[in-house]
């Protein structure tokens, strides 16, 4: 097989463990006859698929017992609209929803919360071309929001949070906090009883798309807008075990799999060990002269998509071409901001990413 490297910020890498035990288990899962893919949602083999990845994935994020975590579809930007639609009845209509702007995804955000309520930017950091998270005390928050949307990783802009936000509102009231982690979701350590609501699309650092996973805390669960639509309200998903309807079997499969595989790499805390010592070797050789460039403040660099220029960009070409050859993927920038961009996921291992500082060196002529 080919050896790669790849990059990709979504769908991304998964851990090549994995993939070999799905393969295995492709043509008949656990004695059972069948592929996991020909299951009914409803029988006792997918249940216990489904309670084992929900109690391994409650166990590394140490989910409290009064969340919910559900499986959903419709990706990341469709909570865009479905958490609007889902906590907006918190208030009386018309509800105000504060956001921090830090990059693309938070400004998608707001652009589609603003069609069911009405947004109050708290502060942006787009004067700076999103290069920073606006540190908290310049935050001009709402005096009764319905809740505080974050994207604490922008993906494409690379710039991830280093601190929770309070989330008291001006009268000292409680403001949901709300958070799109899909690209470092599990990345990291995090504390869940910080935050309402945690949302994420599988295809960054869980599984396979077409899986969204949410986490929420169960007195949120009430206070969907009237036009929610039923199959996407939270409360029904959660009283029906994420089976309203069909949900995406095998992406939920991958999932488990890679839950388990984490718990036996040591858990997020193990992970977060990894992907600090990932990021600073692919930073310091972006830093190591001006022939590459990473312009995200350096307390606010993204552990897990890394945007950079090269100083001379005619040879971004030459760059890529150079790259593949090697088997490093994936490796052009998004295309609104260009460039180039490595995204490290917990499955990318520490070796991808030292053949890609090696290129790098190489390709500077150091
Ligand atoms: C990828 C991504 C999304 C969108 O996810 P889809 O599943 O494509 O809808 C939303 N937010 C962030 C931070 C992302 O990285």
């Amino acid at each position: 097989m080919t050896q790669v490297f790849n990059f990709s910020a979504g769908p991304a890498v998964l851990p090549k463990e994995v993939l070999q035990q799905a393969a295995s288990e492709m043509l008949d899962w656990h004695g059972s006859g069948m592929s996991v893919m020909e299951m009914s949602h409803r029988g006792p083999e997918f249940i216990s698929i489904y309670q084992q990845a929900e109690a391994d994935l409650r166990e590394l994020l140490n989910v409290p017992a009064n969340y919910k975590i559900l499986f959903m579809q419709g990706g990341g930007l469709g909570q865009n609209s479905l958490v609007p639609l889902n906590l907006a009845g918190r208030k009386a209509q018309p509800a105000t929803i504060d956001f921090v702007q830090t990059g693309s995804w938070s400004s998608k955000s707001i652009k589609e919360a603003a069609r069911y309520a009405k947004v109050n930017v708290a502060a942006s950091g787009e004067a700076g071309g999103f290069t920073t998270v606006p540190p908290q005390e310049s935050w001009r928050l709402s005096d009764d929001a319905a809740y505080l949307h974050v994207c604490t990783n922008e993906t494409i802009d690379g710039v991830e949070f280093n601190f929770v936000p309070t989330v008291q509102g001006a009268h000292g009231r409680d403001v949901p906090l709300v958070a799109d982690m899909s690209s470092h979701i599990l990345s990291r350590v995090i504390d869940v009883s910080k935050y309402g609501v945690i949302f994420a699309g599988a295809q960054k650092n869980i599984g396979p798309a077409g899986l969204t996973l949410l986490i929420v805390r169960e007195d949120l669960l009430d206070c969907a807008l009237p036009i929610c639509p039923g199959v996407f309200n939270w409360r029904a998903v959660a009283d029906a075990d994420s089976m309203l309807n069909t949900p995406p079997t095998y992406a939920i499969y991958i999932a488990g799999l890679v839950f388990a595989h984490l718990k036996r790499l040591g858990g997020v805390a193990a992970m977060e060990q990894r992907n600090i010592e990932k990021a600073r070797l692919l930073y310091a050789a972006l830093d190591a002269d001006d022939f590459y460039r990473n312009r995200v403040a350096p307390e606010c660099r993204s552990r897990m998509n890394i945007p950079f220029y090269l100083r001379d960009e005619s040879l971004n070409d030459q760059f890529l071409a150079g790259a593949k050859a090697r088997g490093l993927l994936q490796l052009k920038g998004h295309k609104s901001v260009g460039g180039m961009r490595a995204s490290i996921y917990n499955a990318m291992p520490i070796e991808g990413v030292q053949a890609l500082v090696d290129y790098l060196n190489e390709f500077a002529g150091r």
